[in-house]
């Protein structure tokens, strides 16, 4: 195997602490990368931002010694348009998120999301792609992701496969990622002009709070008025982020203002399977749910009646 870029960088980017590192990488391309955590993985851990894994690392839940930094690997920071998809790498800060003109015109929910992270200091170090491997079912882009059928691209040494936001995440912090995978894009079709959302994130405060519950609604439809897609995901609700099928089909075909928002509430409410934790109970958390559902839909029925 040609030599890599095995020789360790300043080990003082991390934590000024070198007692517990063998080895900091921090390659300049993707295929370096890929190469690396071929040939250490699983004993190599990745860090992108560093929000998440620096906070479990100082906390002492797990000893790193050696690091693959992906900071310098430009081409994950780009968010392009191709093939009426939206292609955002998986480097991009919250912060450009919320900032990007193309994801405030064709994804605002997702826009909002970015928005409501942590702090600014959070947004601008903390990256979409960290959030989505930490696959915490209170990660605040992940309902949104999945509201806007998203899909990631895994990159290893063997290429790219493609997995749906929907089967990626498969219980808390879990998800069907190979240890020698990165994940390098998110990628998300363009849906048509039509295209309403809402976002709501509760939580006890509106900075540094684990959301308690969160809702990402997105309804599109045709040229008469009809709905033709409607998704309805939750996170901090189950193990995972969590989309109630059923809701697209009580809603396909029929206009905003047929709806019984009472009956989908309901449903959203009656579909899920929160815990009870220090941030709510479940029948508070259901309660929550079935209500946020009836404000958003309302909203999304004026935006249409404005438009
Ligand atoms: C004070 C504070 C407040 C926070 N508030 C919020 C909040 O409001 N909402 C919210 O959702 N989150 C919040 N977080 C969590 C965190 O900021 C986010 O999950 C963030 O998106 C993580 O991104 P990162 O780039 O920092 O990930 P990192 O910490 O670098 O990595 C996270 C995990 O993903 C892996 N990883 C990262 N990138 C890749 C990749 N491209 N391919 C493969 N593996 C990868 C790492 O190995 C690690 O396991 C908060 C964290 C802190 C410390």
């Amino acid at each position: 195997m040609k030599e890599l870029n095995a020789e360790p960088y300043n080990k003082q980017e991390i934590s000024g602490k070198d007692s517990d590192f063998k080895d900091y990488f921090a390659p300049m391309s993707l295929k370096e990368a890929v190469e690396l955590l071929e040939r250490y993985a699983p004993a190599v851990k990745v860090i992108a931002g560093g929000t998440d894994v620096l906070v479990d690392y100082f906390g002492r839940m797990y000893k790193i010694e050696r690091w693959l930094d992906l900071k310098n690997i430009e081409e994950l920071k780009k968010i392009e348009i191709r093939d009426q998809k939206v292609e955002i790498g998986a480097l991009v800060t919250h912060d450009e998120l919320e900032k990007s003109e193309i994801i405030q015109r064709y994804f605002p929910v997702l826009r909002q999301a970015a928005w409501d992270i942590g702090s600014p200091q959070i947004r601008n170090m903390g990256t979409i792609g960290g959030n989505i491997v930490t696959s915490s079912p209170a990660g605040d882009l992940l309902a949104p992701l999945m509201a806007y059928d998203a899909y990631f691209v895994l990159t290893s040494t063997d290429g790219d496969r493609r997995v749906r936001a929907k089967e990626f995440f498969v219980g808390p912090k879990k998800n069907v990622l190979r240890k020698d995978e990165l994940v390098t894009k998110i990628v998300i079709p363009i849906l048509s002009k039509n295209t309403y959302g809402k976002w709501i994130k509760v939580g006890k405060r509106k900075a540094l709070i684990i959301s308690s519950i969160t809702l990402a609604l997105v309804i599109s439809l045709n040229d008469k008025g009809l709905i033709e897609k409607a998704k309805c995901c939750l996170g901090s609700v189950a193990p995972t982020p969590f989309e109630v099928e059923e809701f697209n089909s009580l809603m396909v075909g029929k206009k905003m203002e047929e709806l019984n928002y009472e009956e989908l509430a309901n449903v959203v409410s009656k579909s899920i399977s929160p815990i009870d934790d220090i941030r709510g109970t479940k029948e508070y958390r259901k309660d929550v749910a079935k209500n946020l559902t009836i404000s958003s839909l309302k909203e999304i029925e004026r935006m249409v009646r404005v438009d």
